[in-house]
């Protein structure tokens, strides 16, 4: 019979690793399978998505910036993708609805507590940007009972906004880069999308706890600017997002296909390949 058809929509799209990542998982599984990589702008986002449903493919990840539009889509809803109002997976489910999941939260968790081993209960937790990353990420670490979690942003209002809608899970603050001189933190992520153009938000030094780590969403063959901020200014863990993207990646897999794929594998390949490519 003919392999099962995924893709990822998104625009731009050509520098996904998807695709990679979804055939060491198939290989891995030994399942049967085919992932392409799709260039959607979000004005073709349901004619492309109707067709790809309608030619008998059987689930997406949506990226960047579809997934509001993924999240309209979606017949059904997860508990996860209503929470962040925004859908990274759809998957054809076996009535022939469309589910909407969000993986997002669940594999920069994975990555911290699993990969990283970080302990997140009673810990100080700063998130950096107040976009649709953060708005996936705030509930899965909420859960994990941090001590505070605080959410700053250029754009103050759309913080308090966030920390308003998951206030019902736990004490979230919200604020401007300028209320951060004076405060420390265990864990700082950065969900901002400033870090790939190499630009950083305003941040003071002293941020950073004794032992505190930095977390940055996004990941580049080169470590960005707010990894080499970390190294910096002291952090003893400075990390970008190639992790949890492969960590989310194994979570699709997995409602897609219900195989967990070992995801340790397939980080450390692709780490030592950009170490390699920068000749290091
Ligand atoms: P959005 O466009 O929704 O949000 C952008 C955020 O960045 C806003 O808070 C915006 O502030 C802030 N920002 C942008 N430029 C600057 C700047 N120059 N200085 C300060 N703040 C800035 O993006 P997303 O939330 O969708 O994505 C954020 C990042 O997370 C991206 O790099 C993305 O690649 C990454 N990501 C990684 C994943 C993974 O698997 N590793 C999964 C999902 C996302 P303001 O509100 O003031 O405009």
């Amino acid at each position: 019979s003919s392999a099962d058809q995924y893709a990822v929509f998104g625009h731009p799209i050509s520098h996904s690793k998807s695709p990679r990542i979804h055939k060491l998982f198939a290989e891995q599984t030994g399942q049967n399978l085919m992932y392409s990589a799709q260039d959607v702008p979000a004005d073709s986002f349901k004619a492309a998505t109707d067709a790809f449903f309608a030619a008998g493919g059987k689930g997406l990840n949506c990226t960047v910036p579809l997934k509001e539009l993924a999240w309209n889509y979606a017949d059904r809803l997860s508990e996860a993708a209503e929470a962040a109002k925004a859908v990274n997976t759809l998957a054809l489910t076996a009535d022939g609805s469309i589910l909407g999941d969000n993986t997002d939260g669940i594999g920069l968790l994975n990555d911290l507590t699993v990969n990283l081993q970080i302990k997140l209960a009673g810990t100080a937790i700063l998130i950096l940007g107040a976009g649709g990353a953060c708005r996936g990420i705030v509930a899965p670490l909420l859960k994990q009972k941090p001590a505070s979690l605080v959410i700053a942003n250029r754009t103050p209002a759309r913080a308090h906004t966030i920390a308003d809608d998951f206030k019902f899970l736990g004490a979230v603050d919200a604020c401007g880069y300028d209320a951060l001189p004076g405060r420390c933190f265990d864990l700082i992520i950065n969900a901002t999308a400033a870090s790939l153009s190499g630009d950083l938000p305003p941040l003071p030094a002293g941020l950073i706890a004794r032992n505190g780590t930095c977390y940055d969403l996004a990941y580049a063959n080169q470590p960005t600017a707010f990894v080499r901020w970390g190294i910096a200014n002291g952090a003893a863990k400075s990390v970008d997002g190639l992790g949890m993207l492969v960590e989310q990646a194994a979570e699709a897999f997995y409602i897609w296909r219900g195989r967990r794929p070992a995801t340790a594998p397939v980080i450390g390949l692709l780490d030592a390949e950009r170490r390699s490519a920068n000749g290091n």
